[in-house]
């Protein structure tokens, strides 16, 4: 009988989930809202509906299957413990439930268990989106009989995976990769996190913009970037302008190809892997933002290392790498 696994990827509008089979093909796909379950006493009806919503799915199937996992990638997930804890963006207390002293650090949800209990017998898998998109590319990708490679995701924020000796390391608290939190400026751009000069601050979507902006205060360029504020100015119309030769989008890529190039030297330094894949937005700048990261990269190399690591884009950029990704769990826990 066909096998098939069961990937969903939260996010924090919609809940995306399809069956998989062992090659990458999916056979059926569907999506739930997350953002109308955003409070912490609507999570039980959450899962319920989700588990709802995938046996619709799996009843769609017009073929025998077995039900063999399901993996799952979220925000603030913990691969050991099958929780989501403490995620920033859902499940949150209301003001009387902060009144009444509950604690932020209670907010945790045992996803892998809650939702397997509507699947009596499969197996849940669960890890951040970031390890997810890892382990996609290590079944589907580009990384397929890599033992060694780094994953950096480019998107809202920047994530990160590191396989070693071909298992994903997740560290000893199911944290491990934060890659985007290593500060590359000390006393830098205030970041997210609450610290100072993280990767992420110069290499997320707003990183580059925020870049952008510094550049339209610092050079005389004339620039249509100067036509557009913050909100309006994406990453994609940052490509369009430096492929027609504007100096400051050129600029901005060359600055976050030098963050991203030096932090990656670093990086080499203690994993040595094979490959570095580069996922998400940022990455379909294309050469733009693979010349300078790869130039600074080596102008920073350990002479060990030196023009021996491949900067590639992943292969799973175009396809559903979300669900892919979730569902690769399954398959690499096999
Ligand atoms: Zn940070």
């Amino acid at each position: 009988m066909k096998k098939l696994v069961f990937g969903i990827d939260i996010g924090g509008t919609n809940t995306a989930f399809g069956l998989v089979d062992e090659t990458g093909e999916i056979f059926g796909e569907s999506a739930i809202s997350t953002k109308s379950y955003m409070r912490y006493d609507d999570y039980p009806r959450y899962i319920e509906d989700l588990a709802k919503a995938m046996k619709t799915l799996m009843n769609g199937v017009n073929f025998n299957f077995e039900l063999v996992g399901i993996g799952v990638g979220a925000p603030n997930a913990n691969y050991y413990k099958g929780t989501v804890e403490i995620p920033s963006n859902m499940w949150k207390y209301s003001e009387e439930q902060v009144a009444a002293g509950m604690k932020e650090e209670d907010r945790i949800f045992h996803f892998a268990d809650d939702l397997g209990k509507h699947f009596a017998g499969t197996p849940v898998y669960i890890t951040n989106d970031a390890n997810a998109a890892t382990i996609g590319e290590m079944v589907y990708g580009g990384a397929k009989g890599m033992k060694n490679f780094i994953m950096i995701t480019l998107g809202t924020g920047v994530g990160s995976g590191f396989v070693a000796n071909g298992e994903m390391i997740y560290g000893h608290d199911g944290f491990a990769g934060e890659f985007g939190h290593v500060v590359v400026e000390r006393g830098g751009r205030e970041c997210g996190c609450g610290r100072k000069g993280c990767l992420e601050a110069y290499t997320s979507a707003n990183g580059i913009k925020r870049t952008a902006f510094e550049l339209l205060a610092t050079m005389n360029d004339p620039s249509p970037i100067r036509e557009y504020s913050f909100d309006q100015l994406d990453s994609a119309m940052l490509s369009q302008f430096a492929a027609k030769g504007d100096a400051i989008a050129k600029e901005c890529f060359r600055l976050t190809g030098q963050k991203l190039g030096y932090a990656l030297a670093d990086a080499v330094t203690i994993t040595s892997p094979e490959a570095i894949f580069i996922f998400g937005g940022l990455a379909k700048a294309g050469d733009l933002i693979f010349d300078p990261i790869k130039w600074y990269m080596e102008e920073n190399m350990l002479i060990t290392f030196k023009n021996k690591v491949k900067v590639l884009p992943s292969e799973l950029q175009n396809k559903n790498a979300a669900i892919l990704g979730a569902s690769a769990l399954v398959w690499q826990a096999q």
